[in-house]
């Protein structure tokens, strides 16, 4: 085996994270390595980058990477096109720290496999996302691409792939993750790029501070919110205040809708702005009461992995179809029982119910494009409750959740609904009209664990 061979062999065997998408060795005439840029949208903390890097390094060869948005990303608005653009800059200036190219491009200029032919690649690195049409694309670009195409799993902890098939409950994957922890929640290297980028004369590339949306035939009925903005450092400061000022009490305030008790950062995950590496070990290394980072761990590692397992595993991720036989049989049998009270699916995103806790629910993700965790549950519960059947219900929150909430289209949203709806990775429990052994939540019952009334109170004139 010649050197390029083995290289080619051994980085991806001894590194789980990496899918080797199209075999082979590294061109020995490549000017470069590539990394194609789509769900990790950082120049720091990000796996798959520093395989680009380590791979460039070992080759001598620079590294750039290739980032070209589009305006058809399924069930995006301008809400979600505003806050990737915001990120952009972040990128940039990290990668210019590290002596790596940027090359930042935009529908219709967006062709990887055109960029490959302008600066004659040695290897090209992606990064994965489980959705379905991301995952199309990917295996598009390795059909099309002629040269070695190695995919790293950067946006989770534990690389996905060792998890093998679908897990039915957090506490069956929890123990399978955190025997791998050891070897996988360690900081990551961010290593500099050895050669420098150089950009060759004419090669196209917008300025990052580019509006990258200006022109495009973007959903503009979901405007942006300025209650999130874009970008690493943004993340990182709010990871900061989070772990000095809301960990220590994450295991009572979680729960309480009414504080500002959670860190806010699913956006930031959503769109790779931040790693959940780098918010995990922040929480790790924090001096804080055990129960209450244990808490955080487990939903940032846990649940968010098992939601990553779902959408991996399982192709009917977003449809009622997911539900395991038990949830279909007892919704089922109460298909046809009376629905007393029944929503349009306009008038429940208009908030124009007699739920003055469900309407304050559905105002603060319309209005702000984030809604609290314990009132998102709720808020599902009730759309099975008022809607004619258990798969209309699914398909109205999956829509409503996509469009408006801002880490909505990420397989958190999907693994939540579906635990919500048709009891996901939660057991059967007492038998009652409409929801049938499905966990019911009733609003007497959440409005006395916090205090909802200030709640509503928040979100009456969002
Ligand atoms: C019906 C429903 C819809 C949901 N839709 C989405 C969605 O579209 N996008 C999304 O990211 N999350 C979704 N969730 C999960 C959860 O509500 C959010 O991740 C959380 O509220 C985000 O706020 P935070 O970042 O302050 O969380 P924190 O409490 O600070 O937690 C930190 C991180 O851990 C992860 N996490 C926390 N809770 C969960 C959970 N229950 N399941 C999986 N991961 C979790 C998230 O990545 C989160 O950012 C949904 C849950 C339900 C019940």
């Amino acid at each position: 085996m010649d050197d390029l061979n083995r290289f080619a062999h051994d980085l991806p065997a001894k590194d789980p994270r990496i899918t080797v998408r199209r075999a082979g060795p590294p061109d020995p005439a490549g000017t470069c390595v590539v990394y194609w840029m789509q769900r990790a949208q950082r120049g720091v903390d990000n796996p798959a980058l520093d395989v680009a890097v380590e791979a460039a390094n070992e080759l001598g060869r620079p590294v750039v990477v290739f980032f070209a948005p589009v305006p058809f990303y399924p069930h995006a608005n301008l809400r979600h096109y505003r806050f990737l653009a915001e990120g952009i800059s972040d990128i940039a200036e990290s990668l210019k720290r590290r002596g790596i190219g940027f090359v930042l491009r935009r529908f219709p200029e967006h062709s990887l496999v055109k960029f490959c032919e302008q600066v004659k690649p040695s290897l090209v690195v992606g990064d994965e996302n489980p959705m379905r049409e991301p995952e199309s694309w990917r295996r598009k670009a390795a059909r099309k691409l002629n040269l070695p195409f190695w995919t790293v799993d950067a946006d989770v902890i534990v690389p996905s792939i060792l998890l093998e098939k679908a897990q039915y409950a957090a506490h069956i994957i929890r123990p399978r993750l955190q025997a791998q922890l050891g070897r996988f929640l360690v900081p990551p290297k961010n290593a500099r790029a050895r050669v420098p980028w150089k950009k060759p004369e004419g090669l196209s590339s917008l300025d990052p501070k580019f509006d990258i949306t200006r022109g495009w035939p973007l959903d503009t009925s979901v405007g942006p919110v300025a209650s999130f903005r874009g970008g690493t450092n943004e993340a990182l400061r709010l990871l900061q205040h989070f772990i000095e000022h809301g960990l220590s009490t994450y295991g009572t305030n979680r729960n309480r809708p009414e504080c500002d008790g959670t860190s806010r950062l699913s956006p930031y995950l959503h769109f790779g702005h931040i790693g959940p590496l780098t918010v995990a070990l922040a929480a790790q290394g924090a001096d804080v009461p055990k129960d209450d980072k244990d808490a955080f761990l487990n939903q940032i590692i846990t649940w968010r992995e098992l939601a990553v397992n779902l959408v991996r595993f399982n192709p009917n991720y977003d449809s009622f179809d997911c539900a395991e036989p038990w949830a279909h049989r007892t919704l089922a049998t109460h298909s046809r029982d009376e629905r007393p009270v029944l929503y349009s699916e306009s008038q429940l995103e208009n908030a124009e119910t007699h739920d003055r806790l469900w309407n304050a629910a559905q105002r603060q993700m319309v209005t702000t494009g984030w809604m609290h965790n314990y009132l998102r549950m709720y808020w599902a519960k009730k759309i099975l409750e008022w809607s004619p059947s258990p798969a209309q219900a699914f398909e109205i929150a999956v829509r409503m959740n996509d469009k408006y909430e801002m880490d909505g289209r990420d397989p958190n949203g999907y693994a939540g609904i579906a635990w919500s709806i048709v009891g996901k990775f939660d057991r059967p429990w007492f038998e009652r009209p409409i929801f049938g052994q499905i966990r019911y939540m009733s609003g007497a019952s959440t409005g006395k664990k916090f205090n909802s009334k200030a709640y509503i109170q928040q979100n009456l004139f969002q």
